[in-house]
């Protein structure tokens, strides 16, 4: 190498001795590395106040730049992504953590508070519970299906019905349970906590399903979710189950679903074509 004037380069790597010299003066890729500087401490913090350059000063970052430049420096690994951690949908559901425990402790919380109905028609009235225990957010989970119960494409379309809350008595309870207490309140237990139920005047949703969704609702839980609460809530509503029509076609809101979607398409509402697809 041709001898050039010191640079502030040679002057940070002589305070780190021999090998830091390697480190400025030969092309990034070629060190091999000895001695202090085969380390990954954050030189670019280290530098400045080992050198007396106060922070922010006139360029720190050359220095910096080229010592960090070594192949030795490898980059922090991206933690691992944490499987128990809710996405953003997952959250507006009230689902604070997806791993679903079996069991609860089988007790109820109502979910506190009113909201009125805002649309036309006959008022129904919901009250909503959640298992004691569950990693739910009660509050969320009651605003997820209030909102799907009243949007337009639900069972209040055209005014037909809206729906309030209460946290009194209601004629019909939205309850979300763990896989346990769901079979045990759908008094099937071969479903093994896997399907959601209506028993009496209650819409029993299962956690599993309620984080899981199915395999066909992937990519499209929130979709899952607003036919479960409209699939549930119509039993109650006094409607039975209906056949997929035929291959293509959108799934009526009371077929099972769940059990497949036996060639038809997704579709959670009650009222899917009255409402114009938004643009693409
Ligand atoms: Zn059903």
């Amino acid at each position: 190498m041709p001898a050039r004037p010191p640079s502030r380069g040679a002057l940070v790597a002589s305070a780190f001795g021999a090998a830091a010299v390697v480190v400025a003066l030969c092309p990034p890729g070629s060190v091999q590395h000895v001695g202090p500087l085969a380390s990954t401490r954050p030189l670019a913090r280290v530098l400045p106040a080992a050198l007396g350059v106060p922070p922010g000063g006139d360029d720190p970052a050359d220095a910096a730049t080229v010592l960090l430049g070594s192949p030795t420096a490898s980059p922090t690994p991206a933690p691992a992504p944490d499987p128990d951690a809710p996405t953003a949908a997952d959250l507006a559901a009230g689902i604070q953590r997806r791993t679903v425990a079996p069991a609860g402790g089988g007790e109820f919380d109502t979910v506190p508070g009113s909201a009125a109905a805002p649309g036309r028609g006959e008022v129904r009235t919901i009250r909503v519970e959640v298992e004691r225990g569950l990693p739910v957010d009660g509050a969320r989970f009651a605003e997820f299906v209030l909102a799907t119960l009243n949007d337009d494409r639900g069972w209040g379309h055209d005014g037909a019905m809206t729906f309030a809350r209460t946290d009194g008595d209601a004629p019909i309870t939205v309850v979300l349970a763990s896989p346990d207490t769901s079979a045990r309140l759908c008094g099937d237990l071969r479903t093994h906590g896997t399907l959601s139920c209506r028993n009496g005047p209650r819409a029993v949703l299962t956690l599993h399903r309620w984080v899981n969704a199915t395999d066909e609702y992937a990519d499209n839980v929130t979709g899952y979710r607003q036919y479960v609460v409209n699939h549930e809530v119509g039993h109650a509503l006094g409607h039975g189950h209906e056949l997929c029509p035929g291959p293509g076609r959108p799934a009526p809101v009371m077929q099972q679903q769940t059990l497949g979607l036996k060639g038809c398409t997704q579709n959670p509402w009650p009222h899917p074509a009255d409402v114009p697809s938004p643009a693409p």
